[in-house]
């Protein structure tokens, strides 16, 4: 139970930091409402927050955690739950944010589901899975590969290649958003695809020039 504790221990350092010292932009948070011009659509991994890895603070970023950081294509139907497209609704025609960006990143436990559905070698997953599998299945020709790559790549790489193409199938769905579309015509919003490596801390952008992941300096 200590991980219980230990959170309400941070919520008495956060109190400390915030309400008992002299703090007017969280004043004016209370009053006017939030106003974030960055939209991040991340991964539920521990491990990836994106306000500590962009060193944001409360209001900068509005953040949309999934698994595996996906964004579904568009759909308007009224007999599912659309949680992510409906953040993105917000986020563009509300909030009017200036740039929506998906981030995916190594060891992607969302990803590696996916991969074990197309591994025949292996026992397919049981029904533990049975969120993730159609969940996963929005990016599913990411983990589509030939013979002869399954053959000589380890599995690491492949998950590695799988991950950043499921992030640029998110990015194509996120543009199909008529919203997102039209600001993007309009100049008003860039979107971006990232991937962040935990083990070492680096951020990488995808460059629709050199069809390459850059590394962000
Ligand atoms: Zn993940």
């Amino acid at each position: 139970m200590d991980s219980y504790k230990n959170i309400l221990d941070g919520y008495r350092k956060f109190r400390g930091q915030y309400l008992t010292q002299e703090n007017s932009a969280w004043r004016n948070w209370a009053k006017g409402g939030q106003s974030p011009k960055v939209m991040i659509i991340a991964c539920s991994d521990s491990r990836v927050n994106p306000v500590i890895i962009t060193h944001s603070g409360l209001g900068d970023l509005f953040v949309v955690n999934n698994v595996a950081n996906l964004v579904p294509p568009y759909k308007q139907c009224g007999n599912t739950h659309h949680s992510t497209s409906a953040a993105i609704e917000f986020a563009v025609t509300q909030l009017e944010v200036e740039h929506i960006i998906v981030m995916g990143h190594s060891g992607c436990g969302g990803i590696r589901a996916l991969m074990a559905e197309h591994d025949d070698t292996e026992p397919h997953p049981d029904d533990h899975y049975s969120f993730i599998r159609p969940w996963m299945k929005i990016v599913d020709e990411a983990a589509e590969f030939t013979p002869d790559e399954k053959a000589t790549m380890e599995p690491d790489a492949l998950a590695s290649v799988c991950e950043r193409r499921a992030s640029l199938i998110s990015l194509n769905n996120l543009m199909g958003f008529p919203w997102v579309h039209e600001a993007m015509i309009e100049k008003k919003l860039q979107v971006h695809a990232w991937h962040f490596d935990i083990g070492t801390g680096i951020l990488q952008e995808y460059n629709a020039d050199s069809e390459q992941f850059e590394e962000l300096v």
